[in-house]
């Protein structure tokens, strides 16, 4: 089985006021996310990636630069492809009125999610993106991921209109995630639309019987140790884990989250342990394979014990924060 540990690498500003102003101290939050026990933005990250081997894919937010100035992007690529991970495309269409000149004709006007973009500035936005990455000192862009995973039918298009053929923005838990593909594309499983491959997000059923993403914020490491292993067991070939660049951080606030720093220590250092089983993988190769049949692999499964053990943790956070 090959698993990703995909990151989302974005800044934000703390809303829309003021972008100029606040952007400096955002970039350093967002980037580094400095505080006395560390910088467990993206430095611990990468730190810990490396303790262990492993490489990454970080789906880098490019657009936020042509407001600031791409040496900003430029930052950002450089530590990342320092230690050899992939950096693929991420698109928040809701910059797009905030940079000047304006991307697109007539008054600016806030769009927040990519499927409220035609077809034809869906194409002008990820041409937008892949430049700016491409400036910035990363031409070799193979795999894309809409913000907020907010893509529609026209996403994928659009995607092979620019010749990006590796897609993963398919996520079944939020409801504006293939918006107008619901009920007729399985968001579950790998499949094919227009040439591009997408590997949905990996969604796995939790010891209670929810639906969980296989996000390192958002479950236990007991649950997505499972998720993994049940997926293993059952021949599944691709297994896509979220997080992004701040995901180590508390709210607000550039001190690490400690539940969730120690969560993904040990999951890297299972993964580690796992490297005969599980090939932790990237995009950088330009191509994934679909094998036939992979339409029928069963969803993955965290037991009751590790669910259990997350809700505590996270029963345990509300108290002592
Ligand atoms: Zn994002």
């Amino acid at each position: 089985m090959k698993l990703y540990l995909t990151f989302d690498v974005e800044i934000w500003c703390d809303g829309w006021h003021d972008l100029d102003g606040r952007f400096p101290a955002s970039f350093d939050r967002y980037v580094y996310g400095r505080s006395s026990s560390g910088d467990f933005a993206l430095p611990k990250t990468l730190e810990i990636l490396k303790r262990h081997g492993l490489k990454a894919v970080f789906f880098v937010e490019p657009l936020f630069a042509a407001r600031f100035g791409v040496e900003f992007l430029a930052r950002i690529v450089a530590i990342i492809q320092a230690d050899g991970h992939d950096v693929q495309l991420h698109l928040h269409a809701e910059w797009t009125d905030e940079i000047r000149p304006l991307v697109f004709p007539g008054p600016p006007q806030k769009r927040q999610h990519l499927s409220y973009y035609s077809l034809e500035e869906q194409i002008t936005l990820l041409t937008l993106g892949r430049d700016l990455l491409a400036q910035a000192g990363c031409d070799s862009i193979k795999a894309f991921r809409a913000g907020s995973f907010a893509c529609n039918r026209d996403t994928f298009r659009a995607l092979r209109a620019v010749g990006i053929l590796i897609d993963s923005s398919l996520h079944e838990i939020l409801p504006d995630s293939g918006i107008d593909m619901r009920g007729t594309f399985d968001f579950l499983r790998p499949l094919v639309l227009d040439q591009v491959v997408i590997l949905p997000l990996t969604v796995f059923r939790d010891g209670i019987g929810k639906l969980r993403p296989a996000q390192v914020g958002a479950c236990g490491f007991e649950e997505i140790r499972d998720a993994i292993l049940s997926a293993a067991a059952a021949n599944t070939q691709h297994f896509v884990v979220l997080s992004h660049n701040f995901e180590m951080l508390k709210q607000r606030s550039s001190e690490p989250d400690r539940l969730v720093v120690a969560r993904f220590e040990r999951l890297c250092a299972f993964l580690a342990q796992q490297a005969g089983r599980i090939e932790v993988s990237t995009f950088s190769n330009g191509s994934v394979d679909i094998e036939e049949g992979a339409a029928l692999s069963p969803l993955p499964f965290a037991g009751f014990p590790a669910t259990m053990r997350r809700i505590g943790e996270q029963a345990v956070r509300r108290v002592v924060g």
